[in-house]
């Protein structure tokens, strides 16, 4: 069978007043059914804009989507008929984004809102469709769900919205879920608690999931893949316990440094130097060059492709094999 999506090359532009930002330059992941892809990168990636171009809500300008495709299930989102691409965005995908203050009515009850997804979509009554929206409430573990189905967002704690963002999510049971950064706004404490509930019921309901994330920390436990972004390109893609054991570039390995781990003894935590590009003037040769210690002369005018690393994982750096044998032997010196 196909899997359930796969993002083939994508090329996405902004026309802003400046110029154009080419947020999104040829790239491409696929998510298997079942199977949680983290998306990680720095704002200004394109991680959110590649989602967005999946869940359609890219289609108008000053967006542009200049090439590629979005196969779910096989067949390209971006060629079939606007009225089936509508069917399977409103039923088969879903979208939990960080701010669900502003993603949720605030004159609606949850409960309400909750209700009109199954009127609209599954044609169910008043009351049946206040019954479903109770037990899901209860499903995402909202305390009190049938005291509280009439209560407005604002009356809901951050981490309470968001478990309601995702009752949303799940009430059509679709194929595949894309939640834009659904914690960065929590803290911490709540941030775990709203992941494992995503993560468990992502397992329960058999969903694809794409987590998008500038946060390492929070993938490394629910995340099958791991597809790093940087200026608009895919610049490592591989299963997550292999990019954590031994990253196959820099810019990877950057990150990894720079975030507290429970198996490094001591030692410094290293920050990336540097800004990342602007989309209106991106680096010649590889992306990353201006920042990366390792750079060559070729780094500056060839631009790496996607070269294939090892079973499942690709790496766009001329130098990805000096990256893993550098990585794997700092792994077993730990
Ligand atoms: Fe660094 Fe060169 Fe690899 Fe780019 S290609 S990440 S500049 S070593
Ligand atoms: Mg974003």
């Amino acid at each position: 069978a196909a899997p359930l999506l796969q993002v083939r090359d994508l090329r996405i532009e902004f026309r802003t007043r400046d110029g154009i930002a080419r947020a999104v330059n040829g790239v491409s992941y696929t998510v298997e059914a079942g199977e949680t892809l983290a998306v990680l990168g720095e704002s200004g990636s394109g991680k959110s804009v590649t989602a967005q171009a999946v869940m359609g809500i890219l289609d108008m300008p000053p967006g542009r989507i200049t090439g590629g495709r979005i196969l779910f299930r096989g067949r390209d989102l971006l060629a079939m008929a606007e009225e089936e691409r509508r069917k399977i965005r409103g039923d088969r995908i879903a979208m939990i984004f960080q701010d669900a203050l502003s993603s949720l009515n605030p004159v609606l009850s949850v409960g309400y809102q909750l209700a009109e997804m199954f009127r609209v979509h599954r044609g169910m009554s008043r009351g049946e469709a206040r019954a479903r929206a109770v037990e899901l409430m209860d499903r995402v573990r909202i305390p009190a769900a049938r005291e509280r189905v009439n209560d407005y967002p604002h009356q809901f704690s951050g981490g309470m919205r968001q478990r309601i963002m995702i009752a949303m999510a799940l009430a059509l049971e679709p194929d595949l879920i894309i939640a834009d950064e659904p914690t960065t706004a929590l803290d911490v404490t709540v941030q775990a608690q709203v992941m494992d509930l995503l993560a468990e019921l992502r397992r329960e309901y058999r969903m694809g999931l794409i987590l998008i994330t500038h946060d390492l920390g929070v993938v490394a436990d629910v995340a099958d893949r791991i597809a790093v972004m940087y200026a608009g390109r895919v610049i490592e893609n591989a299963p997550v316990a292999d990019l954590y054991a031994s990253p196959a570039h820099p810019y990877t390995k950057g990150l990894l440094d720079s975030v507290p781990r429970l198996d490094h003894k001591g030692g410094e935590l290293y920050a990336i130097k540097g800004l990342p590009p602007s989309l209106m003037a991106i680096p010649s040769g590889c992306p990353f060059h201006p920042r990366c210690p390792q750079a060559q002369d070729i780094c500056r005018t060839d631009r790496p492709p996607l070269y294939p690393v090892g079973p499942g994982r690709t790496s766009a750096c001329h130098f990805w094999k000096e990256t893993l044998d550098a990585a794997s032997a700092a792994d077993l010196a730990r």
